[in-house]
């Protein structure tokens, strides 16, 4: 196990990546860093491959420092996303080159570099040399570098960002099945959502160097800890409205801006300043306008998925994501009605997750 124990990480005198930030890493876990770009996941993995060392604070292998261990000593393998290729060398070199360091026999080189070619889906280039693949290709073959090894602990940052949609997606369903495999420990950094659900078994959100929340995808998906988090899950993100809690019988009432009831809430909700109701896509159907029990919107854009819409609905206040069926045909500057599901609603105040929000928080 890795640990980050109140680490402080100051570039300079201004610049602070990493504020008082606790995480820890399970063996065998497949760990995705989350966040945007600055917000401080390179910095986390430097400090785990020893590349640089913490302003203040700790950082652990199974309980020990390792601060002053030098990067060299610590067993990391490593995919940087400009990571230098030897140009000199073919793709099978490069590929071999981690494997005859640590002097494996010839023929197992071979069966290795073979499997991993294959798994990167870059056969085909293994002759080559760097300069003749594209960016994508030699971005592959850094990846494989790094995981073509037995290593303590694997560190990838961004290792597949430069691919083509289609190929992340192949590379990704790739990717998990080999950690899977390997029963490697992976810390791997994104900017996408997508990806991140797709092949973590925990996620770390990162934000201007603090952790809004580390869980499982179903976790962060069913139970975001604040705004960002939710906002920044699940595609498309979820939708806010801001609401207002009036008392109703024993507990409270959720009222929009122009007075329309969405859902329920513990009693004490009611007075809260800043509170809104998070809404996932899937949560809202789009109704007749006028219907009873419902909220008017207005059409602002529609974006074509192919297989469905997402369709951004202004409530004069807020917007909100819908997804629709492909088949419904909606015109900008339409006007529509919206219907949403209070057992899908997910309350915040002031930011943060409502706390015994039972009724209106759902954590399926
Ligand atoms: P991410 O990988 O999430 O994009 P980084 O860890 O690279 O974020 O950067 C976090 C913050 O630290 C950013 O503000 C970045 O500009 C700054 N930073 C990163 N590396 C250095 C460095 N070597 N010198 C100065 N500032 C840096
Ligand atoms: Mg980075």
């Amino acid at each position: 196990m890795y640990a980050l124990v109140d680490v402080h990480k100051r570039y300079g005198l201004r610049t602070v990546a990493l504020r008082r930030l606790n995480l820890e890493i399970r063996t065998g876990e497949f760990f995705v860093l989350y966040g945007p770009a600055g917000a401080g996941k390179s910095t986390i993995l430097n400090l785990l491959a020893g590349l640089t060392k913490p302003t203040t604070g700790d950082v652990r292998r199974n309980g020990q420092s390792i601060v002053h261990v030098p990067p060299e000593r610590r067993d990391a393998a490593m995919a940087f996303e400009n990571y230098a290729l030897y140009s000199h060398l073919s793709v099978a070199e490069n590929l071999a080159f981690p494997l005859r360091a640590a002097g494996l026999p010839k023929a197992e080189i071979e069966t290795r570099v073979n499997r991993i070619a294959g798994v990167l889906g870059i056969p085909h280039v293994l002759h080559r040399r760097p300069g003749f693949l594209s960016g994508g290709q030699r971005q592959r073959v850094a990846l494989g570098r790094a995981i073509i090894r037995p290593a303590d602990i694997y560190l990838l940052d961004e290792p597949i960002g430069h691919l083509d949609a289609k190929l992340r997606h192949r590379m990704r369903a790739e990717l998990k099945a080999l950690a899977v495999e390997m029963k490697a420990t992976i810390v791997f950094t994104t900017t996408s959502s997508k990806e991140a659900l797709a092949l973590a078994d925990r996620i770390g959100i990162l934000n201007a160097g603090r952790l809004e929340q580390v869980g499982t995808p179903a976790e962060l998906y069913n139970a975001p800890a604040n705004t960002f988090v939710a906002s920044f899950i699940g595609d498309p993100p979820m939708s806010f409205l801001s609401v207002t809690a009036r008392p109703d019988d024993m507990a409270a009432a959720l009222y929009t801006a122009d007075g329309q009831r969405i859902g329920t809430a513990p009693a004490s909700a009611v007075g809260l300043t800043g509170l809104q109701v998070g809404i996932r896509s899937n949560a809202i159907q789009m109704v007749e306008p006028g219907a009873a029990g419902t909220l008017a919107g207005r059409v602002e854009v529609v974006e074509h998925l192919g297989h469905s819409n997402i369709a951004v609905i202004s409530t004069g206040k807020d917007e909100l994501q819908v997804s629709t069926e492909a088949e419904i045909r909606l015109r900008p500057g339409e006007t529509v009605g919206l219907q949403i599901d209070p057992a899908k609603l997910h309350l915040f105040s002031g930011g943060a997750a409502f706390a015994d929000a039972a009724p209106a928080r759902n954590v399926a």
